[in-house]
C-alpha cells in the first residue's frame, strides 16, 4: 500500500477517458462537474479501484435500460470537512427493501455478478476514515464517496 495525498479531480480525469469509451459502448451520456477539493489521503491506485467499481455498476445499470445519464460530481462539505464523490446514473435504482442488502458480501443481482463490488469498495473507504453512501428513490441511483479532504 503506498498512501499520498491524492488530488480527486485528477484522478477522476485519468480515469475519464476509460468512463468516456465504455459509456459509449452502452449510450451513456457521460459528463463531470468537478469542483476543486481539498487533496485525501489514500493509495492511489485502490481508490481508482473503488471508483472504477461503483462507476461499472452504474454502467452494467443502465445497460439493462439501454443507455442513460452518468454524472460524476465532486464537491467539499465544510460542515464535516468530508470531500464527496457523487457517482450518479439514470438505471432503474435500487428498490428499497434492497438498500440494505446491497453491501452483503455475495449479494448480487445479476446472473454473471461475484457480489463482491459493493463490500470491498465500503470496507476499502470504512479503513480510510470513509463511507460510502447510496440514495435511490424508484429512480436513478446515487452512490457517494466520502473521505476525510487533507489541510492545505
Ligand atoms: P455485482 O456488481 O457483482 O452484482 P456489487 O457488490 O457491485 O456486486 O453490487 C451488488 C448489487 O447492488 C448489484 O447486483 C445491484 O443489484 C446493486 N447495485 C449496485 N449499484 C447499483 C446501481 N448503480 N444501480 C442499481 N443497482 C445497483
Ligand atoms: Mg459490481
Amino acid at each position: 500500500l503506498k498512501m499520498e495525498d491524492l488530488e480527486v479531480e485528477e484522478l477522476i480525469t485519468v480515469i475519464s477517458p476509460l468512463i468516456s469509451s465504455e459509456s459509449i459502448l452502452h449510450n451513456i451520456e457521460f459528463s463531470m462537474q468537478l469542483e476543486p477539493v481539498p487533496p485525501v489521503y489514500a493509495d492511489r491506485e485502490l481508490l481508482k479501484q473503488v471508483l472504477w467499481n461503483l462507476i461499472k455498476n452504474a454502467i452494467e445499470a443502465m445497460s439493462e435500460m439501454d443507455g442513460g445519464k452518468l454524472i460524476i460530481r465532486s464537491s467539499f462539505q465544510e460542515r464535516d470537512g468530508l470531500v464527496r464523490i457523487d457517482i450518479r446514473d439514470s438505471g432503474p435504482g435500487i428498490p428499497h427493501y434492497m438498500l440494505d442488502r446491497i453491501f452483503d458480501t455475495f449479494f448480487t443481482t445479476k446472473d454473471t455478478g461475484t457480489g463482491l463490488g459493493l463490500p470491498i469498495c465500503q470496507r476499502l473507504v470504512n479503513d480510510l476514515g470513509g463511507k460510502i453512501q447510496v440514495t435511490s428513490k424508484g429512480y436513478g441511483t446515487t452512490v457517494s464517496v466520502l473521505l476525510p479532504g487533507l489541510a492545505l
